[in-house]
């Protein structure tokens, strides 16, 4: 158990925090810490500590492309600056096109007036500098501490945990991934479906340079993304079947670079050195609720989301935002931070924001996955006349930024 958390639990056990947050992945940790920062008494509680992270390490295998509104929340809570100076490589350009037909759409940074469209970082880089930045803020670490049970009373809701410590606060915060325990713990339902796909992640090095551009193929079994890397390799994330995933994973490196030259379409040249390769499986499950007694899900917890538009966890900081502003107008009102209404009105927000993005992205994935000539071809006439309107384009590049 974390030092600053031990030196004091005898005492604090039964001390009445405001927030507990389980899950300290890049959402939950970046609400303990925007809920610390706002001035709340807030312990972030999870099973595991977090990847270390050094500039020697070879690149964390999970990267995610930050868009200017997670860069924004970053920034105020200080954690931006060493994230950027440490490993961040900034892209100005994104350019999607189809198999099939060959229809392209691009998105530049300079039609929108920007210097970057947004950054790709590692997730462990991310997690890591928003844990240092814990103390500071004056968050309590419960590490490692799985949570048990939960149950919720009038005035509080008391976490168990694996160790026989418990752990009162007025408002749970659920950012426990995907597979969300306490979600379940009290009893909210999801829908959604399973891809049967799996997402192989691997770095690579290319031929030719990425142009500080993220590429993404569109192939009839899924889309094949290259997302440029600070040391200008590509960081790849490939969406395929299960069983071609597996194949994918058990291939040597000579046919692993063979087999992403070809789907990549030879765009960045041949593939040089590869790194080991890992496998995600990839889902869309949305939470039926926000919220319950006492408690507020968020992130992976609250929505999966297709890795296809790069947006899982941009919309879990875009939770964080709307959480930290809900609750510091509750308190200014002098209400109760995990009132019913308190809750919904976040709830209301966030959920219909989050299903919206999350059905696009389930929609782009069908449409892509289209293979019949008619269809293919509606497709490209779509796909290049919505890079011809400007306008449209502009509104989709500033949605996907958060702006
Ligand atoms: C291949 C791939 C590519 C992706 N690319 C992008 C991208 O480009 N852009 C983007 O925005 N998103 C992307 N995503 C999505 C993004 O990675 C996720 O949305 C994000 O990591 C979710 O973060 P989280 O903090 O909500 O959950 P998690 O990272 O899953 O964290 C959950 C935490 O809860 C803890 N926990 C669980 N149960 C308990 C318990 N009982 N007690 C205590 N602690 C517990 C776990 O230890 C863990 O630390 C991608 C996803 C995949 C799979």
């Amino acid at each position: 158990m974390n030092e600053s958390w031990n030196d004091t639990s005898p005492r604090r056990r039964g001390h009445l925090l405001d927030v507990a947050v389980v899950g300290g992945g890049m959402v939950g940790a970046a609400a303990a810490l925007a809920l610390g920062r706002a001035g709340f008494s807030v312990a972030l509680v999870d099973a595991r500590e977090p990847a270390p992270w050094a500039a020697a390490d070879e690149v964390d295998l999970r990267v995610v492309g930050l868009a200017p509104s997670s860069i924004a929340l970053l920034d105020q809570l200080g954690a931006w600056e060493a994230i950027r100076s440490a490993r961040a490589s900034g892209y100005d350009r994104i350019v999607v096109w189809d198999a099939e037909s060959g229809a392209t759409i691009r998105f530049d940074a300079a039609d929108e007036g920007r210097d970057v469209l947004g950054y790709i970082v590692e997730n462990a880089l991310v997690q890591a500098s928003l844990w240092h930045a814990l103390d500071d803020a004056g968050v309590r670490r419960i590490v490692p501490a799985e949570v048990t049970s939960l149950s919720q009373r009038e005035d509080r809701a008391q976490l168990e945990l694996a160790d026989g410590q418990s752990v009162s606060a007025r408002l749970i915060v659920a950012a426990d991934g995907a597979e969300s325990p306490l979600r379940a713990m009290v009893g909210i339902g999801t829908h959604g479906r399973d891809y049967a796909q799996r997402a192989v992640v691997a770095h690579v090095e290319t031929d030719r340079p990425h142009e500080r551009t993220a590429w993404q193929r569109f192939l009839p079994t899924g889309p094949l993304a290259m997302l440029p890397l600070a040391d200008g390799r590509s960081s790849v994330v490939w969406s395929l079947p299960e069983a071609e995933a597996q194949r994918v994973l058990g291939l040597d490196d000579d046919g692993f670079r063979e087999a992403l030259g070809v789907a990549s379409d030879f765009r960045l040249g041949p593939i040089g050195a590869v790194t080991r390769r890992a496998a995600f499986p990839l889902r869309l499950k949305l939470a039926d609720r926000y919220e319950a007694d006492r408690l507020a899900l968020l992130g992976d917890a609250a929505h999966a989301v297709h890795p296809l538009a790069g947006q899982g966890v941009n919309l879990g900081l875009r939770d964080v935002v709307e959480l930290r502003d809900t609750l510091v107008d509750a308190r200014h009102a002098g209400r109760d931070i995990a009132a019913t209404h308190v809750l919904r009105r976040y709830a209301r927000r966030r959920r219909s924001a989050d299903g919206l993005d999350a059905w696009s992205f389930d929609a782009l994935a069908r449409i892509y996955a289209w293979q019949a000539p008619p269809l293919v071809a509606a497709r490209g006439v779509g796909v290049r006349v919505l890079d011809a309107l400007g306008p449209l384009k502009r509104k989709i590049a500033r949605h996907a930024a958060g702006l």
